[in-house]
């Protein structure tokens, strides 16, 4: 049994956790130590089953918690290289391990795929994770969906996919001009209707389950999401993640 969750999710930090029964992966700790633990406790989730900490950018959102927990729990931390190097000295994690975009990473029984999209950061990755017999992405930071983004959604059969900001709220919302023209540039975040399209054009037959996430606080309403994606994928769980509090254990059966 596969469970997937996200322990946190927006432009106030981000965790995703995939697992089976004897391993477990996080993607991203960007909310502290201690946020991380009692979510996790909270949802029936061992720490101590988390051989690995993928880190997909350098923004404090993805990073904050990093170094803290891994420490405690003597868990290494896989970057890239210009990752690290872009990453506060304060904020590098001490056990850390690189990664190459492109390149799977093999974590006991899971296989990470890691790979390069748009976003601002140094070497912005997302990654396809295969366990057991599943594909899972974890799809968040995207300017516009890429070659890599659509290739890599296609073999999913559940994700974790952006749906950052609504076109109208953006334009009318709070942000400074610049920053509106930074989340909606092709190296920002995917939209409501941009991650609606990905899904509708290059979603596997069969996709089972999406947790759309990422959502802004300011420029975006769980009802736009689910506005924009209903009647999309018939067949397929769609749910959103929570700025605030972890989202339930979704769980995957064998095939
Ligand atoms: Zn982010
Ligand atoms: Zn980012």
């Amino acid at each position: 049994m596969v469970e997937m969750c996200a322990i946190a999710s927006g432009s106030n930090g981000n965790c995703y956790y995939v697992g089976n029964e004897q391993d477990a992966i996080l993607v991203d700790v960007g909310i502290f130590r201690k946020q991380v633990l009692l979510r996790m406790a909270g949802a029936r989730l061992d720490i101590h089953k988390v051989r690995a900490i993928f880190i997909s950018h350098e923004h404090s959102d993805h990073m904050r918690g990093v170094r803290v927990l891994a420490k405690q729990f003597n868990i290494p931390v896989y970057m890239t290289s210009s990752t690290f190097q872009h990453t506060w000295k304060s904020s590098r994690p001490g056990n850390y391990r690189l990664f190459e975009p492109g390149k799977p990473v093999q974590i006991n029984s899971i296989t990470v795929h890691p790979f390069i999209k748009k976003h601002d950061a140094a070497d912005p990755c997302s990654f396809r994770i295969e366990v057991d017999t599943h594909h899972i992405g974890v799809m968040t930071d995207i300017g516009e969906a890429c070659d890599n983004v659509k290739t890599h959604f296609s073999l999913c059969d559940a994700a974790f996919l952006e749906s950052n900001y609504d076109d109208d709220l953006l334009l009318k919302g709070p942000y400074p001009w610049p920053l509106k023209k930074r989340v909606a540039s092709e190296v920002g975040h995917l939209s409501n209707q941009q991650s609606a399209e990905l899904v509708e054009q290059h979603m596997k037959n069969d996709l089972q389950l999406l947790i759309l996430s990422h959502l802004s606080g300011e420029n975006n309403t769980p009802e736009l999401v689910l506005e924009t994606f209903n009647g999309l994928a018939h067949k397929t769980n769609i749910h959103l993640a929570d700025r605030h509090a972890a989202t339930a254990v979704f769980t995957l059966d064998k095939t």
